[in-house]
């Protein structure tokens, strides 16, 4: 596992937590509150890579603010106002600072990844049975919420039942963790298939508010924690081509990148084409999925 590099300082806030992408910090004059600073970094196969990708942050940003915007009637997210300090403009969001729930709240409307070798050794998904003769790439019958445990950095998030969310959280904030979930994905997809984009899966982060509200936290539908797939190249069987860092993940696993994809070795440096291959991918699902300009 490599670690983030360390957060640089910003006058006026604390850092307090470092993820694979984001660092976070709280404001000295108010512990209520949080600044979430996407970097430009990128993480594959549970590394955080040595290599940035240009304006990736800005991309994340933009792209989870607009759907905080769309999906403002739905449910509360944890955007607040306030100044963001120029030295991370464009990349940095203000939010109320939540506690967290420790569970990944998934939706998935077609079958891949983890829920595709669960599938493949149960016939099941998180306790939820799906029909036979599924493949990879398959779309659902239904949208179904396959809740995660979130695990520390650099472990693989583990797939959980329902049962056990309810075991975590209680059974009605499990109950509203799965509506608000399948709520979130349902309009989501609807607007991305309007615009060519299959909506694959999706990850959302949920926390409770000082007045004891549950309250859309995190990033949301952004190319890190969902699945975009192109509509018109749509093909079950196999591995679809997706809005993300696929760019990223096959070169590390070929040949020419040399690297053993073993845990304790960190992975090489990317080359510029993968990074300007990525880069773009990025703007494109943006621009594609907002229908506005990335500038
Ligand atoms: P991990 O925390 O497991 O390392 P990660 O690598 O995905 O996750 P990032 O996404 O880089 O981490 O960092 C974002 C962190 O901020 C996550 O731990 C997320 O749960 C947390 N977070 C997001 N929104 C809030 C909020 N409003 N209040 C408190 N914590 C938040
Ligand atoms: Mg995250």
């Amino acid at each position: 596992m490599s670690a983030p590099p360390p957060a640089p300082a910003l006058p006026g806030y604390r850092h307090v937590y470092s993820g694979k992408v984001r660092d976070l910090y709280a404001p000295l004059d108010d512990d209520n509150r949080l600044l979430v600073v996407a970097t430009d970094r990128v993480s594959a196969y549970d590394h955080v890579l040595r290599t940035t990708i240009p304006d990736k942050g800005r991309v994340l940003t933009l792209l989870s603010l607009w759907w905080f915007d769309q999906l403002a009637d739905l449910v509360p997210n944890h955007l607040v106002d306030g100044r963001i300090p120029a030295a991370v403009a464009g990349r940095a969001v203000l939010v109320q600072r939540l506690q967290m729930f420790p569970v990944e709240c998934v939706a998935r409307g077609y079958l891949t990844g983890s829920a595709l070798e669960e599938y493949a050794s149960g016939g099941a998904v998180c306790g939820v049975p799906l029909p036979a003769g599924l493949v990879d790439g398959s779309r659902l019958p239904d949208p179904v919420f396959t809740p995660a445990t979130k695990a520390a950095l650099g472990d693989h998030d583990e797939n959980v039942d329902f049962e056990h969310v309810v075991a975590t959280v209680g059974a009605e904030t499990a109950r509203e963790l799965r509506t608000l979930t399948l709520a979130v994905y349902g309009r989501a997809e609807q607007i991305v298939r309007d615009r060519g984009v299959l909506l694959a899966d999706t990850k959302l982060e949920f926390g409770v508010d000082a007045g004891g509200r549950t309250v859309l936290g995190d990033e949301v539908l952004t190319p890190d924690s969902s699945r975009f797939w192109p509509a018109a190249s749509w093909a079950p069987g196999g591995p679809q081509p997706s809005y993300d860092k696929q760019f990223v993940r096959d070169w590390l696993t070929s040949p020419a990148s040399g690297w053993d994809r073993r845990s304790d070795t960190p992975p090489p440096p990317l080359p510029d084409d993968v990074v300007a291959a990525t880069r773009d991918r990025y703007v494109e699902a943006y621009e594609r999925i907002t229908g506005l300009a990335f500038v």
